[in-house]
This record gives C-alpha cells, sequence and structure tokens, in this order.
C-alpha cells in the first residue's frame, strides 16, 4: 500500500513484449473500428500533445540522463495508447486535460528512470541483500577499474605467449581458501550444483540420494528437487523432514547411485524432535560404495562467523572437505562477500571433469567477475593471515565496525535532523538487531545501531516516509518496525552518513 503523495504507481508502460491489440494501430483506419464504450473521444484526442511538446515540458534532469531515442520511445507507447482509448478501441478512462495528460507521460519516464541501476543506500541492517545486490565490492574497486579500462590477460599467458587459461590464478587461491585440491568457479552456485549433478550422473547411474530435510526452496524459485531434475537426475529422497540417520543413506544406495548430496539448509532452521546424519558419517558410506559426497554450501564462509558478535559459526568449505566431502560449491556473493559466482571445490579429478563439461562453457564467468573474485580472495587471504596488509572484503570490514563506532554514527545524525524533523517527527539514535541475509543465517541477529523516526500524529506514516525516502536521490531503503521507521547504520558505509542525512531532511520536509 503506498500513501505517498509524490510519485504514485508507475502507470502501465507497454513495451515491445506487451503490444497493444492489433486493431489500437494508427494506420488502420480502413478497418472498421470495434465499437468501444463511447466511440471517438474528440476532447480527449485533441488532449494530445506531440512527443515533441512533451520533451519540451520534461525537467531536464528527469530525462538529461536517459537516452532521447529511449525517451521517444516510452512517450510514443504513452500516447500510443492513450489514443486508443480516446478512439475507443481499447478500454481505460480517456484523458481530456492537456496537462494531466503531460503529468501521465511524466510519471512513465519517471517510472523507467528508476529501473536505472543506481546506487541505493542500505540501511535495511541487511547485509547480504539479494534485492539490492548482495556483497558490497568497495574492496574491488581498483581491480573492476583496472581491468575493465583496458586489455588484460583473461585467456593470455605472459608466461609463454600464448593462449592462457582463464582463471587460472582465482582458481588458486579459491583452493588455498578451500583448502582444496582444486577449484573453479561459474556464473552463480545454482548453476555450479546443476553443472556438478549433470557430470556426476550418467544413464547407469541417474539416483542422487537427500535427505527430506534438506529439499529446500532458497528463494526466488530455485528449488533443490527442481535443480535435480533440471541436471537430469534422479531424486532418491530418504529420511522425514525432521530425521534422517545414516543408516537411511546407506540403505537407499543401490547400483544406480550417481552421488550423496548434502545440502545445507541456508535459509531456515529446524528445532525441537531433529536428527541430522553428520558429514563424516555420510562420507563413510560414501567411501565404503565408492560414490562421491557432494555437499553444497550455499552460504560459504570463508572466514569464522562465530568471531562477529551475534553469529553462530557456519560450516566453512575446508571443514566440509575435510570431513569427507568430495566436492562443494557455494555462492561468491553471500559469505565470501564478492562478486555473483559460484564456487566449485574439492578432488582435482571431479574439478577437473566438470572444467570439461560442454556445459561449462555456457556457465563461465566473465573478466569482471574474475577481477573482482580476485581481488575478493586476496583480501579474504590477508584478513585471515593477519599480516595487518588487509583489512579483508567490504563485507568483513562492516560486519567487523564496532557497535560503539555505529552508536556514535547515529548520534550524530540523529542530532543533525532533530531540528529539522521536529515537531512533525521524532528521532532517535538506539541499539537494533540485524539479519544477515542473502539466506544465510536464518536464526542470527547481529547487535546494531541506528535511527528510529517515529511520526507524530497527523504526520505521513511510517510506510509513507519509506516510500518517500526510496524515492530520494539517493535512494535510501529502511525497514519499518512498530510504527517507525528504522535506519539501521550497520550496512551504511561511514562516507554515506552526510548524503543520508540530506535524503532524510529532505524526504521528510514540509
Ligand atoms: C544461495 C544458495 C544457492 C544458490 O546460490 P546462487 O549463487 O544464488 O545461485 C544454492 N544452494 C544453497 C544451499 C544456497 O544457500
Amino acid at each position: 500500500m503506498r500513501k505517498v503523495t509524490e510519485p504514485t504507481a508507475p502507470p502501465t508502460i507497454i513495451t515491445m513484449a506487451n503490444p497493444p491489440p492489433p486493431s489500437a494501430g494508427r494506420s488502420d483506419h480502413h478497418q472498421a473500428p470495434p465499437a468501444g464504450p463511447g466511440g471517438p473521444d474528440a476532447a480527449a484526442l485533441r488532449a494530445l500533445p506531440s512527443v515533441e511538446q512533451v520533451m519540451q515540458a520534461l525537467p531536464e534532469d528527469l530525462t538529461g540522463p536517459l537516452p532521447r531515442p529511449l525517451v521517444v520511445r516510452v512517450l510514443q507507447d504513452q500516447l500510443d495508447q492513450l489514443r486508443a482509448i480516446a478512439l475507443g478501441r481499447r478500454p481505460g478512462t480517456p484523458v481530456r486535460d492537456r496537462d494531466e495528460v503531460v503529468e501521465h507521460l511524466h510519471q512513465a519516464v519517471a517510472a523507467v528512470a528508476r529501473e536505472r541501476l543506481q546506487p541505493v543506500i542500505n540501511a535495511t541492517g541487511v547485509p547480504l541483500h539479494t534485492n539490492l545486490g548482495r556483497a558490497p565490492l568497495s574492496h574491488a574497486m581498483e581491480a573492476l577499474a583496472t581491468v575493465a579500462a583496458g586489455y588484460n590477460n583473461l585467456e593470455f599467458s605472459l608466461e609463454t605467449g600464448g593462449r592462457g587459461r582463464r582463471g587460472a590464478y582465482v582458481e588458486r587461491l579459491l583452493a588455498v581458501i578451500a583448502n582444496a585440491e582444486a577449484a573453479t568457479m561459474v556464473n552463480n552456485c545454482a548453476g555450479g550444483l546443476v553443472l556438478a549433478l549433470r557430470h556426476l550422473i550418467s544413464d547407469e547411474r541417474d539416483e542422487v540420494i537427500i535427505s527430506r530435510g534438506e529439499l529446500v526452496e532458497i528463494g526466488g524459485s530455485f528449488r533443490i528437487p527442481d535443480i535435480l531434475a533440471a541436471s537430469g537426475a534422479t531424486l532418491r529422497e530418504v529420511g522425514t523432514t525432521n530425521r534422517t540417520r545414516a543408516a537411511d543413506y546407506r540403505a537407499a544406495v543401490s547400483p544406480r547411485t550417481a552421488l550423496l548430496l548434502k545440502v545445507h539448509q541456508s535459509n531456515f532452521a529446524i528445532r525441537g524432535f531433529t536428527e541430522e546424519a553428520g558429514l563424516g558419517e555420510i562420507a563413510a558410506i560414501a567411501r565404503e560404495h565408492g560414490i562421491p559426497l557432494m555437499h553444497d554450501l550455499g552460504s560459504g564462509a570463508a572466514i569464522d562467523t562465530a568471531c562477529v558478535p551475534g553469529l553462530p559459526h557456519e560450516p566453512t568449505p575446508a571443514e566440509s572437505l575435510a570431513q569427507g566431502a568430495d566436492l562443494v560449491c557455494f555462492s561468491g556473493d553471500k559469505l565470501l562477500g564478492g562478486p555473483q559466482a559460484g564456487v566449485l571445490a574439492g578432488k582435482a579429478g571431479l574439478v577437473q571433469g566438470i572444467k570439461r563439461e560442454p556445459f561449462f562453457r555456457a556457465l563461465r564467468c566473465n573478466k569482471l567477475v574474475f577481477a573482482a573474485m580476485e581481488a575478493t580472495a586476496v583480501a579474504t587471504l590477508d584478513s585471515a593471515t593477519g599480516d595487518g596488509a588487509g583489512r579483508g572484503t567490504a563485507l568483513q570490514q562492516l560486519l567487523a565496525t564496532p557497535l560503539a563506532t555505529l552508536r556514535e554514527r547515529a548520534e550524530t545524525v540523529a542530532n543533525a535532523l532533530a531540528p529539522a524533523l521536529a515537531p512533525r517527527f521524532g528521532i532517535a539514535s538506539g541499539h537494533l538487531k540485524g539479519r544477515m541475509g542473502g539466506g544465510t543465517l536464518p536464526d542470527a541477529s547481529m547487535p546494531s545501531h541506528g535511527l528510529r523516526i517515529t511520526p507524530a500524529d497527523g504526520s505521513p506514516g511510517p510506510q509513507a516516509v519509506l516510500d518517500r525516502l526510496r524515492l530520494s536521490h539517493p535512494a535510501v531503503v529502511g525497514v519499518v518496525q512498530d510504527d517507525a521507521v528504522v535506519l539501521d547504520l550497520r550496512t551504511v558505509a561511514a562516507q554515506q552518513d552526510l548524503a543520508l542525512t540530506a535524503a532524510v531532511r529532505q524526504a521528510l520536509a514540509e
């Protein structure tokens, strides 16, 4: 529900993918117009401006950043739609006022402008917010800029002058991080899982044994059973939702078994009467039968998350491999804090085999991802060795920000804003609890500090405040909690405090 008076719900925009019905075209006057509700509406037709007239009327700061042909296309589509309504060929209310038409077109262009990829201040306190691009990459800026700006040795060997191996260096780094014989990287973890499954199953051996407690939905229509089906695997479910024992795996092994798969539950936790076979026990069964064991870790914490106040220990790829998994996969942009990618690590033979799969080519990463992942892996390793050189990834830095620093920043922002917002809004700094997000650590809550904006009676409510903040420049994304808007500073970079202050002041100005 939107309650803002400012730009409201974006108007419907006709695009090529959703063309108007054929009868709505302009060049079909030789056809008998279908009987509309009231036939042509002369006043509404007269109210339609030309594209050029609208271009003149739109504010420069709106159209300036948008390519002119795009604006023209949006306006033409909208005008076609309004004309079809005016002609009675399309359901809708004819608009007979020129200013109203221009305002409608203004909003249509503004809605397109908001789709532009742009920086957003994440004040949700959720560091791995999937909708906001998951892990921040400020630690990789230099690598991204240098690699993107010119040529590089992506597939060129500086050693021989001949063709080189794409990703050779980052594969070494990832293998060190996972303490694995070998590692490689594809477009994302879901892709890595499909690729590994396709490599491991065959016509004779197509069954994948997995616990019923791990047939999870990761989010955004990503369901483990669907992934298995898409890979051509036959699902062999064992155990129950809450309890699966090692004996269940053992009983299910047959000559058709291609692999044992363990999937990290990621975004939920089961409490109560539960039992889960340990990775070590499952590994023993896998070894007994000469079947590979794969562990989809999802979040893939390279660092010990327990060193962050409020966070439990999250299984690391190195631990899974040490416990006997032959292959692990995990996301690059979750707890590793890197770009979107899927890392596969484990036995050298398996990793090399996967790299020879024809499908590997379809999932390979581009130079920007390699550059960002290289910087991420280096930052991770530097922080782990504690040589003082590196402060870790942007995610690590954000998690390591002391509570006292966040409190100080929150107090500064609150003090700066309080006089401007009074008496319509109260603002106070206070203690908060954040979640990790990205489908990781569902039970954990991290202590944090931030701002609480409380509307006085008669002022726009919390949802309206949230909407205004989201529509400001830069956009500020917060959350509503107990009739107040909460802005958590854990996920706001210190350099963004001034922009945040300005955005709040502007959004809540009378
Ligand atoms: C997040 C997750 C995935 C998917 O990772 P993407 O990199 O987003 O494709 C797969 N498996 C598990 C267990 C996850 O948590």
